[in-house]
C-alpha cells in the first residue's frame, strides 16, 4: 500500500509550465525582456555575503520604503515570495471548508488551482464578449459563502481592463465582509488614465487588497518579490497563514535597489508601452485579431487555432503562450523580438513557411 495522498489532489490541473529553448525568443511568460540594471545585481551580490543569517521575517526595511513611495502605512503592506504567492495566502486566510473564490475566466489560472488545493470551491464567471472582466455578471454570481473575489486589473491573459467608473460602482455593491482582491501585476504597463490605481480605491475599502509585483515592470520575476497593500488585519491575516523566511534576504535587496531606480523602471516601461502600441497597429494592419492591451503582452483571440499557432511560433523560433481552445497570450519584448513575432504571425496566415523562404 502507498502512502495516502489527499484524493482531490487528483484532480488539481498540473501547471503549465512555459517552454523554454536555447536560442528561442521567449514572448510566452510576461517577463521583461532585459537583465536586471546593473547595480540590482550588485546588491543581490552585496546581500549574497550575508546567505548564512536569515532574512528579516516581514521585510521590515522594504516594507517602511514601500510605506514611503505609496504613502501608506507600513502595517498596511504585507511582502510575499512573488505576489502569486500572496494569492495563496489570502485564499488560505479567508476561505475555509464550504467556502467560495470568485473569478472571471479566463483570467490568472493560479486562482482556481489555489482555491482546490486550500478545498475550497472556485465558482468563474465567463469574461465578456470584450474579453473584458463581466463584473455584473460577477455581482450576480455572488453566494452567501463567497470570501474571495479577484479582479485581475489588467486581466491575464487577455491584457483588458476594467475602468474607475464600473469598478467603484462594482465595489459599492459588493458586501463588505468580502475581500476583494485587485491583482495589479500588470500596473506599470496601464496608459488609460480611466483605469483605477487600486493602492488609492483600497485607502478607504477595509475589504480591498491590493497586489503588486516586482516580476514584471522591475524585470525580477527570478528574484521572487511582491506585496500586497491592505488593511492592517488583511495584513496581519497574510502574516499568520505566510511560509516563514519565504521571502529571502536577496530578493529584500533586490527590490529595495530597484525602486532606488525609479527612471529605469519608468522608461523600460514606457518602452514596452510603446512596443506594445506598435505591435498592435501591425498585427491589426496585417489581419491579425489582437485586443486592446493595457499590459506587457497582447492576447490574439484565435479560438480553436490557438495551439497550431503556438506551435507554429515554436517551430520558427518564438515561444508564446497558447490557451487550447481559447487563444494566445504574447509578451511584448524588444522591437527585434516583437518582428521575429509578427513575421512568423504572417507566415502563419499566408500559409507559408519562413524557414522555407
Ligand atoms: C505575473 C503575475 C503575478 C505575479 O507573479 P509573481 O512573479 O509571483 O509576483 C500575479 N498575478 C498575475 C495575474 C500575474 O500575471
Amino acid at each position: 500500500m502507498g502512502v495516502a495522498i489527499r484524493a482531490d489532489l487528483a484532480t488539481v490541473p498540473d501547471y503549465n509550465i512555459p517552454g523554454t529553448a536555447p536560442d528561442a525568443v521567449l514572448l510566452n511568460s510576461n517577463e521583461g525582456p532585459l537583465p536586471p540594471p546593473p547595480a540590482v545585481v550588485e546588491a543581490i551580490t552585496r546581500a549574497a555575503v550575508e546567505g548564512h543569517r536569515y532574512p528579516q521575517w516581514f521585510s521590515d526595511t522594504l516594507v517602511g520604503r514601500l510605506a514611503a513611495e505609496l504613502a501608506v502605512p507600513g502595517e498596511r503592506i504585507a511582502v510575499g515570495c512573488g505576489s502569486v504567492s500572496l494569492c495563496r495566502d489570502l485564499v488560505q486566510a479567508f476561505c475555509g471548508p464550504g467556502d467560495e473564490v470568485l473569478c472571471a475566466w479566463r483570467s490568472f489560472d493560479a486562482y482556481p488551482v489555489f482555491a482546490q488545493v486550500a478545498g475550497v470551491r472556485a465558482r468563474t464567471v465567463p469574461l465578456d464578449a470584450g474579453h473584458r472582466h463581466d463584473l455584473e455578471a460577477m455581482l450576480a454570481a455572488v453566494t452567501p459563502a463567497t470570501r474571495v473575489v479577484f479582479v485581475c486589473n489588467p486581466n491575464n491573459p487577455t491584457g483588458t481592463a476594467v475602468r474607475g467608473r464600473e469598478l467603484r460602482a462594482f465595489l459599492d455593491r459588493l458586501p463588505d465582509r468580502i475581500l476583494v482582491v485587485l491583482d495589479e501585476a500588470y500596473r506599470e504597463f496601464v496608459d488609460d488614465p480611466d483605469v483605477p490605481d487600486g493602492i488609492e480605491l483600497a485607502r478607504d475599502r477595509p475589504n480591498v487588497a491590493v497586489l503588486r509585483t516586482f516580476s514584471k515592470a522591475y524585470g525580477l520575476a527570478g528574484v521572487r518579490i511582491g506585496y500586497c497593500v491592505a488593511a492592517p488585519a488583511v495584513v496581519s491575516a497574510v502574516h499568520k497563514v505566510s511560509v516563514p523566511f519565504a521571502v529571502s534576504r536577496l530578493a529584500q535587496a533586490a527590490a529595495l535597489a530597484a525602486l532606488d531606480r525609479p527612471e529605469e523602471v519608468r522608461s523600460r516601461a514606457a518602452a514596452i508601452v510603446r512596443e506594445r502600441g506598435r505591435l498592435q497597429a501591425l498585427l491589426t494592419r496585417h489581419g491579425h485579431p489582437v485586443t486592446p492591451s493595457q499590459a506587457n503582452f497582447v492576447w490574439l483571440p484565435l479560438g480553436e487555432e490557438a495551439a497550431g499557432f503556438a506551435d507554429f511560433c515554436a517551430r520558427h523560433g518564438v515561444l508564446v503562450r497558447p490557451f487550447p481552445g481559447d487563444g494566445v497570450r504574447v509578451t511584448v519584448g524588444l522591437p527585434e523580438e516583437n518582428d521575429a513575432f509578427l513575421s512568423a504571425a504572417d507566415h502563419y496566415r499566408a500559409g507559408t513557411d519562413p524557414a522555407r523562404v
